[in-house]
């Protein structure tokens, strides 16, 4: 058993990259990791080399044949072992988190949580390998379809969730067998890092599971390597979009998961306090920076929009923002200063658009925090399809009201965006649920449930513009996603009779 300490990423860490069970250094170019709720350096991380992923792909392929070989039930003891000791380290990683993303500490620890769903899923391996068995295909002849491991397989994962995220594809791609190569963001490294150390403290064998630091020069490093069979994205569209074309034009299985603008309908029969509690926890938590965050509540009726908008301005008054380690605090920082210039843009862009700005965020500060990336919570009423804060994915904490004349309308709505991650319907009426469910063209659904993030033995994807493959991440879709079938038919003939051959093509009639 690899003993390698699970040591805490201290603040003045250069982070590098774990390739081979140890932390390695390769004395790149490296990158400053910022802690948004001061703006200050929290620690820098390396940019890998091309030289230094490839010393990665070639520490996963070889510890490829014995992973392999490996029984799934002693993988899934490892599993459970990193599992126990994920919940030892929690608040260290929720910690590591909150420094690096901005996210508060509790918000973080449930992004935790639903990594280590997966691990859970992933600890069943030996039930969900089974494969499937037919006795008498043909006369004496038995047939079965087992799933086997790729082999190196790479892992390309966003800022917004840096532990779950990751944790969506390697449990269950080591647990099918194979090695893995997990490129993080570039912008919250730290706590993938701890992740990988966690896993050789567990007993994982060098180089099955790797982290390469980094930006473009390694994910295409990643993307032309002919030696990695499949790769894992999730993140933007436009870059979703690349990884996808570049992959599989290189013969890799890819899977990549991109952007969203979720819509959440309330309906005028909707329990309309509850309906606004559940708009703000899915609007403004973590600062809207979530893949599943509503952006757009599409009200049904003048009537229900005016009393929504109202309770939201009212709640949005009583809304504590600030750093991320007060526990008292509900909305952190965005994740850097770009990306919140980026969204303050798009909301002077909402007011030059026509939107009514019924609640601005921008002249918010925070004591003490005078350099932080803070923006408050933002509200649009009067939003039309024509305009760009309607269209596009601004991933910040603001709202967008859209009225519609009936529920057809705001489906039409729904249906028409470019996105379809996920979507939500708040309602009394089980027959517009029932019919909303069945008939609108969003991956993830929700009847009065505004984030419809799939349980881990579920799968998670979106529609149109929101995932590029066909298999979705984690869950029963991972076990296919990872493996490749492989269909034996087998005879042994007995009783030393000899077949004649037979030149019509084999079958039962
Ligand atoms: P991003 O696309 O900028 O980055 C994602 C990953 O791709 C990072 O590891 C980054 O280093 C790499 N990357 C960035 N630009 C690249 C390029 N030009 N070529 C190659 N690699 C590149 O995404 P982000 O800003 O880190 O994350 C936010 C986005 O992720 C949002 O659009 C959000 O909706 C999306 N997201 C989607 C899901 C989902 O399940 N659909 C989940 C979480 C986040």
């Amino acid at each position: 058993m690899n003993a390698t300490p699970a040591t805490r990423i201290k603040a003045a860490d250069t982070l590098g990259h774990y390739i081979n069970g140890r932390t390695v250094s390769a004395s790149s170019a490296t990158l400053d990791v910022h802690n948004p709720a001061t703006g200050r350096v929290a620690r820098q991380v390396e940019l890998a080399t091309r030289e230094t992923v490839e010393d990665a792909i070639a520490a996963a392929e070889a510890a490829f044949p014995a992973w392999r070989n490996t029984p799934p039930a002693k993988r899934a003891k490892i599993l459970f072992r990193f599992k126990q000791l994920l919940e030892e380290h929690a608040d260290e990683i929720a910690a590591l988190i909150t420094e690096e993303h901005g996210k508060v500490v509790d918000d973080a620890l449930g992004e935790f949580q639903r990594g280590v769903e997966v691990v859970d899923y992933a600890c069943g391996i030996p039930e969900l390998l089974k494969g499937e068995f037919s006795k008498n295909a043909g006369p004496a002849i038995d047939s079965w379809s087992e799933f086997q491991p790729l082999g190196v397989v790479a892992g390309i994962t966003p800022f917004n969730f840096p532990a779950m995220v990751p944790m969506w594809m390697f449990p269950m791609a080591i647990a099918c067998g194979n090695t893995f190569v997990l490129k993080p963001s570039e912008k919250d490294p730290g706590a993938p890092l701890l992740l990988a150390r966690l896993l050789s403290e567990a007993g994982l064998p060098d180089g099955v599971f790797n982290v390469v630091n980094g930006d473009k020069v390694a994910v295409d490093t990643l993307l032309e390597d002919k030696r990695v069979q499949a790769v894992s994205f999730v993140g933007s569209t436009p870059v979703a979009e690349y990884i996808y074309s570049t992959g599989t034009a290189n013969g890799k299985r890819v899977q990549a998961l991109g952007g969203a603008k979720n819509h959440a309908i309330v309906m005028p029969d909707a329990d309309i306090d509850n309906a606004v509690s559940a708009l703000m926890g899915a609007a403004y938590g973590s600062c809207g920076e979530r893949c599943m965050a509503i952006s757009v509540a599409v009200c049904v009726g003048d009537e229900t929009a005016d009393i929504v908008v109202d309770r939201l301005k009212d709640q949005l008054a009583d809304l504590r923002v600030g750093t991320g380690t007060d526990t008292c605090n509900q909305m952190g920082p965005l994740v850097t200063r770009e990306h919140c210039d980026k969204v303050r843009g798009y909301v002077d862009l909402g007011v030059k658009e026509g939107a009514t700005l019924v609640v601005d965020g921008r002249d918010l500060t925070v004591d003490g925090h005078a350099d932080g990336y803070f923006l408050g919570p933002c509200l649009f009423d009067h939003v039309t399809r024509d305009m760009r804060i309607y269209q596009d994915e601004i991933f910040g904490p603001v709202l967008c009201v859209v009225r519609a004349e009936s529920q057809e309308q705001a489906m039409q709505l729904i249906d028409d965006h470019e996105y379809g991650n996920g979507t939500c319907i708040f309602t009394r009426d089980g027959e517009a649920a029932r019919y909303f469910s069945d008939n609108i063209k969003v991956g993830m659904v929700g009847i009065n449930v505004p984030l419809p993030v799939p349980v881990a033995y579920h799968s998670f994807g979106g529609w149109k513009r929101s995932l590029f493959g066909d298999l979705y991440a984690y869950g029963p879709d991972s076990v296919r996603f990872y493996t490749r079938r492989k269909t034996v038919t087998q005879r042994w003939p007995s009783g030393g009779v000899r077949e004649k051959a037979q030149f019509a093509f084999p079958s039962n009639g």
